[in-house]
C-alpha cells in the first residue's frame, strides 16, 4: 500500500546539521521540504558566496535539495555543482544576442489545451509537471519550472492523456517537465497507468528525470515497481559533471535497472562546468560504469539568464573529438544544439571525410581521416559520387 506521509514545515539544516546529515535517512518528501530557496540562507552552509539582487528572482526562483548542497565544495565558488544552482550576477547582465524565455518555442508546438508538445512525427513530449527538486540556472523550461504550483492542472493532464489515446499514429511518449518524480506514487500511478490503458498503441513510454541525480531517495523499491507495472522502457537522467555521481546515486540507479527499465544520460554542455576534454571523458566512462549509457549533450539554449554558460558551437567540435574514438564507443553520445524556435535538434558531428578528389577517368576518390589525424584515400567509396544537386532527380 502507499504510504502516506506527513510533511512538517520547512525545516532548514545548519552548516553543522548539513555536515552530519545522512540524505538517505529521512522519506524523500522530508529532504524536498527542507529545500534552500534564497541565497541568503544558503550562505549559511558555504562560504565566498556571491551576493545577487533579488531581481534575480523575478525571474527564475532557487531550489536547492540538502543532497545537492552537501556536494557542493562549502568553499570554492567555481565548485562545478555550484555553478549549476547558485544564483549568479552573471544573470542580470545583457547576453549580447537575443535571449528567450521559450527559446526552443515548445509553446508553438504545444496541442491546445494540453500540455503536450508534438514536435516529431510519431513521439511526443508530455510535460506532466512544472517544478523540480533542485533548480539549474541554466534551465531551457524557466518559463514552467519555476512556478509554485508544483504541477500542471488535472484537467490539462486528462486532455494530454485524451490526445495521446486518440492520436494512433503517436508509438513513443515522452513524459517530462520539470520533473515528473516530484509527483507522488500515487499521481504517477495514476497517469502512467491512464496512458497504457486509454493509448495501447504507445510502444515506447519514458521518463526524463533529474530528480534521481538531485534527491535520489525519490528512488524508492514502490517507485520502481510502478515504473515496472506500467512498463516503462526508459528512464533518462541528466548529469553534467563526475562530481554528481555519488555511492546513494549508484545504489538507487541499480533499482531503476532491476526493474528491466534502460537508462539514458542526458548533458548540457555548460562553460566552466563542463567545457573540457578530461571532465566529459570521466562522466560518460561513470556512465556506462554504472550502465547508463550517454545519449545526449545539448548545448545550452539562448534562455534568459544563461548566456554565460554558452559554449560555442566550434568548442562542441572540438570536445566531440576528444571524445569519439578516445573512449569507449558506448561511452559516446549525440551532441545536439536545438533549434531556436522550435527546428528540433540538430546533430552537430565533425565530418571525418575531409575531401572528395575527382580523377579523369579514375572516378572519384574520398579521403578520410581518423580520430588521431591520420588518413586515408578510399575510391571505393567515391564510385558513382555525385554531388547532391546532381542526385536530385
Ligand atoms: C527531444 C524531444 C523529443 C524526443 O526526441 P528523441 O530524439 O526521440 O529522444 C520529443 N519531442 C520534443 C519536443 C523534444 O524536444
Ligand atoms: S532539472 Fe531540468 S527541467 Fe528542472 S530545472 Fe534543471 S534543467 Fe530545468
Amino acid at each position: 500500500m502507499l504510504q502516506k506521509i506527513v510533511i512538517s514545515p520547512r525545516q532548514l539544516l545548519s552548516r553543522a546539521e548539513l555536515e552530519a546529515y545522512d540524505p538517505a535517512s529521512e522519506p524523500w518528501q522530508k529532504q524536498f521540504a527542507r529545500r534552500y530557496t534564497h541565497h541568503s540562507e544558503l550562505k549559511d552552509v558555504l562560504n565566498n558566496m556571491e551576493d545577487v539582487n533579488e531581481t534575480v528572482y523575478e525571474k527564475f526562483a532557487v531550489s536547492i535539495t540538502p543532497y545537492m548542497a552537501k556536494l557542493m565544495d562549502p568553499h570554492d565558488p567555481n565548485c562545478p555543482i555550484r555553478l549549476q544552482y547558485l544564483p549568479s550576477r552573471h544573470e542580470e547582465q545583457k547576453a549580447g544576442f537575443t535571449t528567450l524565455l521559450d527559446e526552443l518555442g515548445e509553446e508553438g508546438d504545444t496541442v491546445p489545451g494540453t500540455s503536450v508538445v508534438h514536435r516529431y512525427p510519431r513521439r511526443v513530449l508530455f510535460l506532466v509537471s512544472n517544478t523540480c527538486s533542485t533548480l539549474c540556472r541554466f534551465c531551457t523550461r524557466k518559463r514552467m519550472v519555476s512556478q509554485p504550483s508544483g504541477s500542471v492542472h488535472k484537467d490539462e493532464i486528462e486532455r494530454s492523456i485524451d490526445y495521446i489515446a486518440s492520436n494512433k499514429d503517436i508509438d513513443d511518449v515522452l513524459l517530462s517537465g520539470g520533473d515528473p518524480l516530484t509527483f507522488d506514487d500515487e499521481r504517477l500511478d495514476y497517469i502512467l497507468g491512464a496512458i497504457r490503458e486509454r493509448a495501447p498503441h504507445v510502444r515506447f513510454l519514458r521518463i526524463g528525470s533529474r530528480m534521481v541525480v538531485q534527491l535520489p531517495t525519490r528512488v524508492t523499491p514502490e517507485l520502481c515497481a510502478i515504473l515496472e507495472k506500467h512498463r516503462v522502457q526508459m528512464v533518462n537522467i541528466h548529469i553534467n559533471h563526475p562530481k554528481e555521481i555519488t555511492p546513494l546515486l549508484r545504489e538507487r540507479v541499480k533499482l531503476i535497472q532491476k526493474a528491466g527499465i534502460m537508462m539514458g544520460l542526458q548533458t548540457v554542455c555548460l562553460k566552466g562546468v563542463n567545457d573540457d576534454v578530461a571532465v566529459l571523458r570521466e562522466l560518460f566512462m561513470q556512465a556506462i560504469e554504472m550502465g547508463v549509457r550517454p545519449y545526449y549533450v545539448y548545448s545550452t539554449d539562448m534562455v534568459e539568464g544563461a548566456h554565460h554558460f554558452i559554449v560555442p558551437y566550434h568548442r562542441m567540435l572540438e570536445l566531440y573529438e576528444g571524445i569519439r574514438g578516445w573512449i569507449s564507443g558506448p561511452a559516446v553520445p549525440t551532441f545536439v544544439v536545438d533549434g531556436l524556435g522550435g527546428l528540433g535538434k540538430l546533430p552537430i558531428i565533425p565530418t571525418y571525410v575531409t575531401e572528395e578528389i575527382r580523377r579523369d577517368g579514375q572516378g572519384t576518390t574520398i579521403k578520410c581521416r581518423n580520430y588521431k589525424g591520420d588518413t586515408v584515400e578510399m575510391p571505393g567509396l567515391g564510385l558513382d559520387f555525385r554531388v547532391p544537386s546532381q542526385s536530385r532527380a
